[in-house]
């Protein structure tokens, strides 16, 4: 269903960035309508302790926190769609945003779909995603209590994703393909400190094992090429995230990863299209870093409409 009226801003997505955007742009009298999507409130719904969000000196748990952000935004009179954007059209203006059941008009867009996590795109994962092989400890870890499990990469997500298992399974082996990790220190070292927790360091897992659950993997050792079979509960992937772009393919300038191409400051390449957040941000990453970037995009839009006035 179209709807006549024209909004002044549409943001697309509710995490962070989506949700700070909406707190600035809605105490800007911009009047934001956010798109929130289905899984609304981003990667920090599936995370537990924020330990690093300023104004929380004992931590916060994610949800709550993104709880926290949605009320502040509605607290200014913020709507939301909790809808899944289908497609776009930037090619005119009003911009159009179809969603599952309707078509929104805007004179503006912020786009702050963030980014999700990546596979290791082997048959036997993908085969297994649901009965053993998960992406997120947070929602999948408590069913496999007690039981032994392993976590796949050498960064932050990987170590957070381990602290939280070391408090559930009986023992936790990290798989990484290097030597030394990439995850900051204190991570780093919180990790190491648990004592059901090992490392098998430059290994790579060749296949994962079960026909209806998992039951084990094969890790190749990738000094020596030796192959050899482990046993084991669940595998837990956390080798990164890709950015939520593909519904932006041919509307605006991608990377070759997929990330927006950033043309001066929150622009993108479209007059009038916005971003913020982890869907342009291949370095920071940090929910901080998120919602600063909405700040300047709402503070842009309010430029760039004062700029083109009534259209
Ligand atoms: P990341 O930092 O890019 O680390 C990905 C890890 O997976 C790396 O160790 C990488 O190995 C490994 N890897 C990548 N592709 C692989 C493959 N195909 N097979 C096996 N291993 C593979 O990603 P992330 O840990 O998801 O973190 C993303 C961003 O979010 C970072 O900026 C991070 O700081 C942030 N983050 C922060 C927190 C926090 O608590 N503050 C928590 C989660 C994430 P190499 O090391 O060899 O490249």
């Amino acid at each position: 269903m179209e709807n006549s009226k024209t909004e002044k801003l549409v943001i697309i997505g509710s995490g962070p960035a989506g949700l700070t955007a909406a707190i600035y742009a809605a105490r800007g009298a911009l009047d934001p309508l956010v798109v929130a999507g289905r899984e609304a409130g981003g990667q920090l719904m599936l995370t537990t302790d924020v330990d690093d969000f300023p104004g929380f000196p004992e931590g916060i748990q994610g949800p709550e926190l993104m709880g926290k952000m949605r009320k502040q935004a509605e607290r200014f009179n913020t709507r939301f769609i909790n809808e899944d954007v289908v497609s776009i059209d930037f090619s005119k203006k009003p911009f159009i945003i179809k969603t599952e059941s309707q078509a929104i008009q805007a004179k503006s867009v912020i786009i702050a779909t963030g980014a999700s996590a990546m596979w290791l795109n082997i048959e036997s994962e993908q085969r297994l995603r649901g009965k053993g092989v998960s992406a997120c400890a947070v929602c999948d870890g408590f069913f496999f209590k007690g039981k032994n499990v392993i976590v796949i990469g050498g960064g932050d997500a990987a170590m957070r994703e381990a602290q939280h298992l070391s408090k559930i399974c009986n023992k936790v082996t990290v798989i990484h393909r290097r030597d030394s990790l990439r995850a900051q220190d204190a991570l780093q070292q919180l990790v190491k400190s648990k004592p059901n927790v090992e490392f098998r360091w430059n290994s790579a897992i060749e296949e994962v094992l079960g026909t209806d659950k998992v039951t084990g993997v094969k890790i190749k050792n990738l000094q020596t090429n030796e192959i050899s079979e482990m046993p084991i509960d669940a595998v837990f992937v956390a080798i990164g995230h890709k950015p939520n772009t593909d519904f932006l393919k041919g509307q605006i300038e991608l990377d070759e990863k997929g990330y927006i191409s950033v043309h001066d400051e929150t622009k993108t390449s479209v007059d009038g299209v916005f971003f913020a957040g982890d869907v342009a941000d291949k370095k920071y990453k940090q929910a901080v870093t998120a919602a600063g970037m909405g700040t300047k995009a709402a503070l842009d839009v309010e430029e760039y409409l004062e700029k083109v006035g009534p259209q």
